[in-house]
């Protein structure tokens, strides 16, 4: 620390969690411009421009939200700060809102009016999920324009995104598996496949077995607890075999909520057969913030009450997700060098309450509410929350 005689920002006496390092304890962050250049427990001495007391307060990386729908008023999308900065989230990945025909708006329009860093996947249909289901016929898809578009914007476009259901399962079948696959190699990127059809009936096909046995290495397989026909779940109650085979080759095991794509029970019997999830992400909308998902800290609420600990739920949404973007170097981390990107959380002791898509309930008993972000260096207040009394959970009236 010596040789750090004055800083722009000093947070002190927060309790410390960085996955990354392995540190959990209380110390104090020393941030100068956008980077971190100090962390530890002797930053006293040090003269500080601003000092932010985080005293009872959780001090963490940045969070990261992998999976959300940011294309302001681009169908159900969130302005990227809503779900982001103003959640405690300052990295965000768009999952494939914008196709290749919609793409210039977000990016001009979109990405230079955000202060989260806001990454994206690329749908392969042309028109990306302006409308659901974005692919109805061939013509919906475009490979060649979805390659030129993501090869102009490698800084920005991290692969491309397939929902791989709809009614087009069963006319054009696992061939938009193969497009996309062929768009995401051919452009350097990976893929973002969503499971989960509900569009499909019970003993319809599924393109779940396709998408899985063809994924690689450091692809990302979306909605890994959905419920909808095609999830990871047998018929006989085990989870697909071809599952287990994609996590030993590297495939990221990614269990987005959304409102319709997650439910406790499906949760719980894969979590029990040893299918965990790899990072955390929300499938934000603006829908979604009103009901069922809320925000990424309500999703860490979910994760502790399925069991995880308060450092697996740190770690899925910040140094995970770090390294699956690629950006491990860079983000996600509390160290000197890193981007002063920090999120600072309170822990809510109570009984709390959590619903899915069935109706089912889980009691949880560790909340999280954001209280600060740090952006690059630059702190921001999170907004009231997405529920009348702010961020917390539900609260069990026979509880406490
Ligand atoms: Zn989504």
């Amino acid at each position: 620390m010596s040789g750090m005689a004055s800083v722009d920002l000093l947070i002190t006496g927060g309790r410390v969690i960085d996955p990354a390092s392995g540190f959990d304890g209380v110390a104090d962050v020393a941030i100068s411009g956008s980077e971190i250049v100090g962390v530890g427990s002797e930053l006293g001495a040090v003269e500080a421009a601003r000092t932010i007391d985080a005293r009872g307060l959780l001090v963490v990386p940045g969070l990261i939200d992998i999976h959300a729908h940011v294309y302001t008023h681009m169908g159900s999308s969130l302005d990227p700060d809503l779900a982001g900065v103003r959640a405690g989230v300052t990295t965000i990945v768009d999952a494939g809102t914008a196709g290749p025909c919609t793409w210039r708006p977000f990016f001009h329009w979109v990405l230079p009016n955000a202060k989260t860093r806001t990454l994206a996947f690329l749908h392969i249909a042309r028109n990306g999920q302006a409308f659901i289901p974005a692919i109805r016929v061939e013509d919906d898809v475009d490979i060649d324009h979805a390659i030129e578009v993501a090869r102009a914007h490698p800084d920005v476009i991290l692969g491309i995104k397939l929902r791989a259901v709809g009614p087009a399962v069963r006319t054009l079948g696992a061939r938009m598996v193969e497009w996309t696959r062929r768009a995401a190699r051919e452009s350097g990127g990976m893929q973002m496949i969503h499971i989960g059809d509900p569009d499909a009936g019970p003993g319809d096909p599924t393109l779940t077995e396709s998408v899985v046995s063809q994924l690689e290495e450091g692809d990302i397989l979306a909605h890994i607890y959905t419920d909808q026909p095609g999830s990871l779940l047998g018929s006989d109650g085990k989870a697909l075999p071809e599952v287990f085979e994609a996590r030993d080759r590297g495939v990221v095991m990614e269990p987005s909520l959304g409102r319709m794509n997650f439910a406790f029970d499906t949760a719980k019997r894969l979590i029990d057969q040893g299918l965990l999830p790899d990072v955390l992400g929300t499938d934000l909308t603006l829908p979604g913030r009103g009901m069922l998902v809320y925000s990424l800290t309500e999703v860490m609420g979910k994760f502790m009450a399925l069991g995880f600990s308060l450092t697996d739920v740190i770690r899925m949404t910040t140094s995970a997700p770090a390294k699956v973007l690629g950006l491990d170097d860079r983000i996600g981390r509390l160290a000197p060098g890193y981007e002063a990107d920090v999120t600072l959380l309170r822990e809510a002791h109570g009984k709390w309450v959590f619903r899915d898509m069935r109706g089912d309930i889980l009691h949880g008993e560790l909340a999280l509410e954001p209280v600060l972000t740090i952006r690059a260096g630059e702190p921001i207040t999170p907004d009231w929350g997405p529920r009348p009394w702010g961020w917390l959970p539900e609260q069990d009236p026979e509880g406490s």
